[in-house]
Order: structure tokens, then sequence, then C-alpha cells
């Protein structure tokens, strides 16, 4: 029995072994044991799921070695599903390709990005799992399959974002992109006209999310458009994005987190003052080093996507949900926009989403918050993000996935004997 706890600290499990094959065949001799001693196996990526998705007291199984490029064929490039997204850029710079979209973090796995829907923001862009053109799992018996939209296109459908339920994942194929350079427009605004033309605003570059500090009337909106390289890169002076990114966004937001934790009544001066403090930047960049930034100061996390004509409504309710209850909230919210997608199980399955997250630092209380926040984002149509916090279960979820029976069928079928399943599973999926 060895401990295993997630980024977040808001989980901690117990498995049995944390094993980590060196190749597809150790994955394919791992499954065939664990079926023979009947023991539950959950994959694992990088921990960085808020909910106990990837938890087990079975067998934990970590891909770290599976990691690297298989192959290239045009832009479709096979990765080993344990590959880390910050290991991309120079995986792909030789043949000159890059993701189209990411995340605001790039540790995580390729497997587990997908496996829960990681997305990034952009009216015209999808998540990462839409880009997948095909995937390599050994299944629960210990057979190795391969699917894509024409082979076993059911299994693909699925496994694209299959919350680790349908198989290990050994290889993940992904459409990239010519590399690009973003250029990045960041500034304040005040809340109430984001809101009012927030249509315009997410529409008037391909990248666009805004963060809301509670307790203020300010809104950082950040705004980035695509660039082919030969623009020329301009990017920030070292001093400054170390000042911004580290001494900023991490060493002096993790004080005042911690200074919000023991006093609470000073949070909302606080985020008026860093709301102040926010500064206007601009600069242009390699895509990836400006979609992603260094997270160190441990939060929780509850995300929702909902229709995205809601979101002026569903911020304002929400605002007044915190003004009413006296919370003293620290963390903004973060407001992005995704491309409608057809992977039955994305949060962005069949129409064009907005998401709202909203964070507590990881020693701050954050049931009360995320729950009466996930009942307004409820009213307008909300999907949980798969791996982040929220209550809901298989019944309710079915109502909003219109694939999701679909999704069931296949699981029935691939693993019926639930060895990858855990107590979050049987919540979310059913047992
Ligand atoms: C600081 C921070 C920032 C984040 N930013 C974003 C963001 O911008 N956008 C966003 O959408 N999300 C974001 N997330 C959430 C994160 O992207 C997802 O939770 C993602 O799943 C984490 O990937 P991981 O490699 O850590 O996977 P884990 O959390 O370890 O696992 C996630 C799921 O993947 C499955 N899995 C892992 N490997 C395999 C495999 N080989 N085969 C089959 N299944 C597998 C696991 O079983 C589990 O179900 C953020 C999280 C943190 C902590």
């Amino acid at each position: 029995m060895t401990a295993w706890r997630n980024w977040g600290r808001s989980v901690l499990a117990h498995p049995t072994s944390i094993e980590t094959p060196r190749d597809e065949t150790e994955v394919v001799a791992l499954l065939s044991r664990a079926a023979g001693d009947r023991r539950r196996v959950r994959p694992v990526g990088a921990g960085h799921s808020f909910t106990p998705i990837a938890a087990t007291d079975g067998v934990m199984v970590r891909l770290d070695a599976l990691s690297g490029v298989r192959r290239v064929d045009g832009h479709e490039v096979t990765l080993g599903a344990g590959t880390r997204l910050r290991d991309l850029p120079a995986l792909l710079r030789p043949y000159g390709l890059a993701l189209e979209n990411m995340g605001d973090i790039d540790t995580q796995t390729v497997a587990g990005a997908i496996s829960t829907g990681t997305h990034g923001t952009g009216t015209a862009f999808a998540g990462i799992a839409a880009q997948v053109t095909g995937l390599r799992l050994v299944l629960a018996g210990g057979g190795v399959v391969d699917c894509s939209g024409t082979v076993r296109p059911e299994l693909f459908q699925a496994a694209r974002i299959g919350l680790g339920a349908f198989g290990v994942l050994t290889e993940v194929t992904i459409r990239c992109v010519p590399a690009f350079l973003l250029a990045a427009d960041e500034h304040p605004m005040p809340l109430a006209p984001v809101l009012e033309h927030f249509d315009q605003i997410t529409a008037g570059a391909d990248h666009v999310e805004f963060y809301w500090f509670p307790h203020t009337d300010t809104a950082l909106v950040k705004s980035n458009t695509r660039l082919g390289l030969e623009s020329g890169r301009r990017p920030l002076p070292r001093w400054r994005s170390t000042l911004d990114d580290e001494a900023m966004s991490n060493g002096l937001f993790a004080a005042t987190c911690g200074l919000g934790w023991l006093v609470p009544q000073v949070v909302p001066t606080i985020n008026r003052v860093a709301a102040h403090l926010v500064s206007t930047r601009t600069f242009t960049d390699d895509s990836y080093s400006v979609f992603t930034s260094p997270r160190r100061v441990r939060f929780r996390e509850m995300e929702y996507a909902i229709d995205r004509d809601a979101i002026p409504e569903a911020i304002r309710e929400i605002r007044t949900l915190i003004q009413r209850k006296g919370w003293r909230i620290s963390f903004p919210l973060e407001i992005r926009v995704a491309a409608a997608d057809d992977v039955w199980l994305s949060t962005a399955y069949g129409r064009p989403s907005a998401y709202v997250a909203v964070h507590r630092y990881h020693r701050d209380p954050f049931a009360e918050y995320f729950l009466a926040v996930q009942e307004v984002l409820l009213a307008f149509g909300g999907r949980p993000h798969w791996g982040k916090l929220h209550s809901l279960g298989h019944e309710q979820l079915r109502a909003r996935y219109p694939r999701f029976g679909d999704a069931l069928a296949v699981r029935d079928t691939v693993d019926p004997d639930r060895r990858f399943a855990n107590p979050y599973l049987d919540r979310v999926l059913g047992p």
C-alpha cells in the first residue's frame, strides 16, 4: 500500500501498487495479470485533476515511460500516451508543428489531458480531444486495439474523452498545425462593458478569456491573435516575465492568498489592490509560451461549460450570490469560450460553449461556494469539467450529454467487469 496525492491536494488514495510499465508489452502483461487476480486498475497521468478520477485502491499505472513521438504523417503526430505537454515544443520543433490550442498549463500528460476534456479558449477552437484522430489502447483483458473515426469509431468517440474508463491509452494521434506565434494583448477593463459586449470581445481575437476579481468592478481581458512565425517574436523582457509570472502571479499571490486565509476580511481590499496592479501588456511569442504559464499556488477548482449566450447573466448572478453570502473570495473567476465539437463526452458537445471556472486557495473551504455556483451554472445548461470538482451523478449527467448512453454501451462492451472502475466513475458513469 502506498500513498498518492493529486496536485490540488483534494485527493488522497492508497493504491496497492504504482506500476510504471516500460512499454506497451508490459502494459498488456499488467492488465492480463490484473484480470487474473481480479484487481482494479487506474491509469494516471500527472495527477492534475481535482476530482478523484484517477484514484484507486487497486493498481495505479503511470505511463511516464511511454513518451515521445512515434510517427509523423503530415500534420498528424502519434505520441506516447504518457508524453507531457511541456515536452511537445521540443518534440514537434523538428517538424515545424504545434498543438492548435492549449489550456493554461503544460504539466499534464497527453492521455490525461484528453481523457478529461482539457481545453483552452477561442470561439473557433475546440479542446485538445477534438484534435485527436487516432487512439491505441490496451483493453481490460489485455487486448490491444487501434481506433479512429473509421476504425472502431464508437470506441474512438467514447474514449477520446474517456475518463480512463475504456482502456489504458498507449498512443494518441493528434492533428497538429504549423508552428505559430501569438500576439498577446492583456489589459484591465471594467466588468460591466465586458459582460455587455462579451460576444464582440470574444470574437475580436482568436483566443480571448477574462478574469474577474470578486469584490471589484475590474476584469483582466487577455486576447491572443495567431500570427505566422515570419511575423517575428517580440517577447516580454526576461525581467518582466519573471516579475509577472513568478513574483506577481505566484510569489505575491501565494502570500496574499495565505493572508486572506488567515484574515478573510482583508480579501476585498487585496483584490482591489491586485485589480489595480494588473497592468497592460502586449508581446508576441511562441504559441505554447503564451498559452501556458507556471501555476505554483495550489488551489481547488470547479469549472462548468454553459451556453455561450448565457455568460453575462450567469456572471451577474454569481456576483450577486457572492455579495449576498458575504464570502471572501481571493481567486478571480476565469471565463473562456470554445467552439462546438462532436466528442461524445465533451463539455462542448454540439454547442458553442463558454466556461466559468471558480477557484479557492487550497487551505480555504470550498464546498459551500462551489455548490452554490454550481446551482447557478446548472440552470444555464451547465456541464462540469470531468477533472474539476462538482457533485453531479450519472443520472444528472445523462440528461446533459446527448450521447451519454452510447458511451456507456461502449463501456459495457469493452469493460463489462469494470476493471477500470473507481468510486468516481461509479458516481459519474454508473456502476
Ligand atoms: C494548475 C492546473 C491548471 C489547469 N488548467 C486547465 C486548463 O486550462 N484547461 C482545462 O481544461 N483543464 C485544466 N486543468 C485540468 C487538467 O488539465 C485535467 O484535469 C487533466 O486531466 C490533467 O491531466 P493529467 O495528466 O494530470 O491526468 P490525471 O489527472 O492524472 O488523470 C486524468 C484522467 O486521465 C486518465 N488517464 C491518464 N492517463 C491515461 C492513459 N494512459 N490511458 C487512459 N486514461 C488515462 C486517468 O485515468 C483520469 O481519468 C488544470 C489543472 C490544474 C491542476
